[in-house]
């Protein structure tokens, strides 16, 4: 079924559906207080939906950056410092509950930043942004460190124990994809620690890190505490953070190439990173697989947030007898994809965050074309109603027939698109999945297990989902292998980065 009408006549004359377009202009929060900063330099925020005008966002410098770590670091001198564990954890439950409370203007805010479907960020952004809070509380508060009792030549012996100390001053840069929730999962592990964050936004996707600072104040947060600058990357408040020599840890999710950027920035002073960085992830689909749960899996990991998540499918390799059935019934699933605005039930995709991104991503569509793709659905812009024209659509696209060293199978797009090959041994198929620079994620599709457990453990990657995606238990560890990133978050993984252990000896 090919999706005829891009959204439904009743909404496609008003691009946001039923979301207020009061125009939301964001502002830096540091120091508990939200400042349009020092300068005049900003930007105009655009929605991918259709182009208009969000607001103004400040671009904050030296002066905003300079100013939010000395609060920062303030904080961890002041009340914040000499909070117990239970009195910092119970302020974050509160904070958590303070997002629930306002989850609608959450809501509302990131699908104006993104474009996403109301239906995607109600289950995922939000939910998971508010519990990022709580779930870091329980590691804190049951964290165990080692002893060890060591004998001494005068026989009296020694006691050697660990201890945690928050790291300090954390950096925390973001992307656009899933605003809250990519930041939260920082800053929740990183506050539940004891440390204080400074947050750098993407440009793209401003608003709910400025709201999360209304929540801090409400609940009462000490000042200082929770920092947020907005701007760019190099030369701009992303590289003054990265630079500042009293931020004692960088924890960044994005581009792997923007990760190298900011690890020449960390080597001096010897700061340590946390980094989660792109991917090119493969779906193995064996021909013993539950072919209807591989496609609704493959579609979901390929096309949700369209395309754009750091642990969909780029790459899909299906055993030869199941081949032209599972690519038939993708194409399908992809077809019947409707973009629409974020609060209309039919919506099955949302927009690109911006037409800059599009860009990139017809690049590619271009690229494959040249490259000998052979289309099988999509790959190009969808016919859109007059008032979404100026937004950021593109088509889901498929392609097949490309060669494994073609910059579309071996390069990130982050759009939603995948190319599918047909493999004829398991053997084959590992060798595929791991011919990449990448090591972040991958789906294996097969009803046998021990093939299962046979092909996750040879996957050069830092999850592996056997006959399923995105099924993630915020206590496991997350991150990714090669060039996908460093350091694992997640459970008491983060503890690595974000506390400093220390050994303390004691002759008896
Ligand atoms: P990006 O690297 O362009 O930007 C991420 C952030 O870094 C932004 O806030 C940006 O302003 C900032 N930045 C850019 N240059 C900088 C510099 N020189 N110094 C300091 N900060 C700088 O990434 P993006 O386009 O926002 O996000 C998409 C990318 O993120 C994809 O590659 C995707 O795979 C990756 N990603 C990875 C994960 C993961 O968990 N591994 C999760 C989500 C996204």
């Amino acid at each position: 079924m090919i999706c005829e009408t891009p959204s439904s006549p009743a909404q496609s004359g008003e691009a946001l559906g039923r979301i207020a377009r009061a125009r939301r202009d964001a502002a830096h929060f540091i120091d508990g207080a939200f400042t349009q900063g020092s300068s005049s330099n900003g930007w105009t925020n655009l929605c991918p939906l259709d182009g208009s005008a969000i607001g103004r966002v400040p671009e904050g410098g030296k002066t905003e950056v300079d100013a939010a770590v000395a609060a920062a670091r303030a904080a961890l001198g002041g009340e914040w410092g000499r909070m117990s564990v239970l009195q910092r954890t119970d302020m974050l439950g509160a904070v958590a509950d303070g997002i629930d409370r306002r989850f609608d203007d959450f809501l509302e805010a990131e699908c104006l930043d993104t474009g996403k479907p109301i239906s995607l960020a109600r289950h995922i952004d939000i939910p998971r942004g508010a519990a990022n809070f709580k779930m870091f509380t329980d590691v804190a508060k049951t964290v165990a460190t080692e002893c060890f009792t060591m004998d001494t030549p005068d026989g009296a012996g020694a006691i050697n124990y660990g201890l945690r100390r928050p790291r300090g001053v954390i950096a925390v840069i973001s992307p656009w994809n899933l605003p809250l929730l990519l930041m939260t999962w920082k800053v929740g592990p990183a506050l539940a620690l004891g440390n204080s964050v400074v947050v750098k936004p993407s440009e793209e996707t401003p608003l709910t890190a400025t709201l999360l600072g209304e929540v801090m104040n409400e609940i009462g947060v000490p000042k200082g505490v929770y920092n947020v600058v907005h701007g760019f990357g190099p030369n701009s408040a992303g590289e003054f953070l990265t630079q500042h020599p009293l931020v004692d840890g960088i924890t960044f999710t994005g581009e792997t190439r923007t990760g190298e950027a900011i690890m020449r920035e960390a080597a001096l002073g010897i700061r340590p990173v946390s980094f989660e960085l792109g991917g090119k992830n493969p779906a193995l689909v064996f021909a013993d697989c539950d072919l209807d749960k591989a496609v609704e899996g493959t579609l979901r990991s390929a096309f949700a947030n369209c395309g754009q998540v750091c642990l969909g499918t780029e790459r899909v390799y299906v055993e030869r007898p199941i081949y032209d059935a599972f690519v038939a019934r993708l194409k399908a699933g992809a077809e019947a994809l409707c973009p629409g605005v974020p609060d209309d039930m039919t919506t099955g995709i949302g927009p690109l965050v911006s037409r800059e991104h599009r860009e990139k991503v017809l690049s590619y569509y271009r690229r494959a074309v040249e490259q000998g793709a052979t289309i099988v659905t999509g790959g190009g812009i969808p016919d859109m109603p007059d008032a979404l024209k100026g937004g950021a659509w593109v088509q889901p696209t498929i392609w097949t027939g490309l060669a494994e060293d073609s910059d579309c199978v071996t390069q990130e797009i982050f759009g939603p698109c995948c190319h599918i090959r047909p493999f004829d041994t398991e053997e084959e198929a590992i060798s595929l999945a791991n011919r990449t620079a990448y090591g972040l994620a991958a789906a294996i599709w097969t009803e046998n297990l021990a093939r299962a457990h046979r092909v996750a453990a040879r996957m050069e990657i830092g999850i592996c989902w056997v006959n399923s995606w995105f099924l993630r238990d915020l206590r496991t560890a997350f991150g990714g292998s090669k060039a996908s990133g460093i350091g694992r978050e997640g459970g008491v993984h983060g503890l690595e980065f974000y506390t400093e252990m220390s050994n303390i000896c004691i002759k008896l």
